[in-house]
């Protein structure tokens, strides 16, 4: 007989709101295409079957048009060559679609907006081509939106609320162009991920934006003191603005020293106390991950045991429905439509 997590799991829509592989694929120069890789890639399309995802917010693209150009190629081919697995979702319902029809559901999502260049006629264009999340950057620093965590990484120890202050005062935030990429994003319809954004950057987008941000992929730094994670006002912002924040996979942003499965479900549980839980999901960032990286679960095959632990945590059946992905179809439904 089945298991509650089990009948949970299958009866779940679930939304990984952050995944790298088609980016990966290319950067190892293998083929994009998720029925043509093996290990040690985390994903392809027997793992993503067996994982029970609905809908992927897959990466195409970050700072390099041309790369950006040739991902949406490859994301946009998924469903020709195989329209029995994959669809590509630019409306709520195509998700719930895909879930009847046991699909995976592509949604397009920039990891940076750097490769726009400064053209909103380029975002408009991504937006036509099925463009659905952007991240405002990845990090790359002082000449585009804002002020990158990773450069300034060096100047400050993140790993105290302190330090995390500190660097508050001395980031800058969101650019004028980040302004005119927010706003369009919300007239558009394209859902803004704050993920990777500094500080200043992350409050500035959630004061300026009409519509629910998210945060795609990091962890809680109450519990894991990392410099991707979300401190607890931030975490009580982003609820405000109707958002959702998703825990990535990564081992680094699950716990300092001892990772586990239970560490993953403190994040969660500390989200839900904090704002309740309409505001927590997952991010795996599988294929997005430092060679040495030990996600838990390792690879998508094995996604029921995060919906075992939500279960053995104690999360009723409604909770564990939303943290799947209820709370990001929420928000696509949202924004999107
Ligand atoms: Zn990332």
């Amino acid at each position: 007989m089945d298991t509650r997590a089990e009948i949970l799991h299958r009866q779940a829509i679930i939304v990984d709101a952050h995944n790298d592989s088609l980016a990966r694929m290319r950067s190892k120069g293998d083929p994009m295409d998720f029925g043509a890789v093996d290990e040690p890639y985390h994903c392809n399309t027997a793992r993503l079957r067996e994982s029970g995802i609905t809908a992927l917010f897959s990466y195409v693209g970050s700072t390099d048009l041309i790369a950006s150009l040739e991902l949406w190629q490859a994301l946009l081919r998924h469903p020709e060559v195989y329209p029995d697995t994959y669809v590509v979702a630019r409306h709520a319902a195509d998700i719930c679609q895909a879930k009847q029809d046991r699909r995976i559901a592509l949604v397009g999502q920039l990891e940076s907006c750097s490769c726009l260049g400064k053209s909103l006629g380029a975002l408009e264009l991504f937006h036509r081509l099925g463009l659905r999340v952007a991240n405002l950057t990845h990090g790359e620093g002082l000449d585009r939106h804002e002020t990158s965590l990773q450069v300034d990484g060096s100047v400050f120890d993140y790993t105290t609320a302190d330090a995390r202050q500190a660097m508050r005062r001395e980031v800058r935030g969101l650019t004028e162009f980040g302004r005119d990429v927010v706003k369009t994003c919300n007239s558009l319809g394209i859902i803004v991920d704050l993920a990777h954004a500094n500080d200043r950057t992350f409050f500035d987008a959630l004061e300026l934006s009409q519509q629910p941000c998210i945060f795609s992929h990091g962890c809680v730094f109450a519990i894991c003191p990392h410099f991707r994670g979300l401190m607890d006002d931030q975490i009580r912002a982003l609820a405000a603005s109707g958002g959702v924040m998703g825990v990535a996979f990564y081992h680094r942003f699950i716990h300092q020293e001892a990772p586990s499965m239970d560490r993953l479900m403190d994040q969660v549980e500390h989200v839900v106390n904090l704002v309740g839980p309409e505001h927590v999901g997952l991010g795996s960032d599988y294929d997005g991950l430092p060679d040495d990286a030990v996600p838990i679960p390792p690879h998508p095959g094995r996604l029921i045991e995060f919906t075992e632990a939500l279960v053995r945590r104690g999360f009723d059946d409604d909770t564990v429905t939303k943290i799947l992905g209820g709370n990001f179809l929420r928000v696509f439904q949202e924004v999107c439509g």
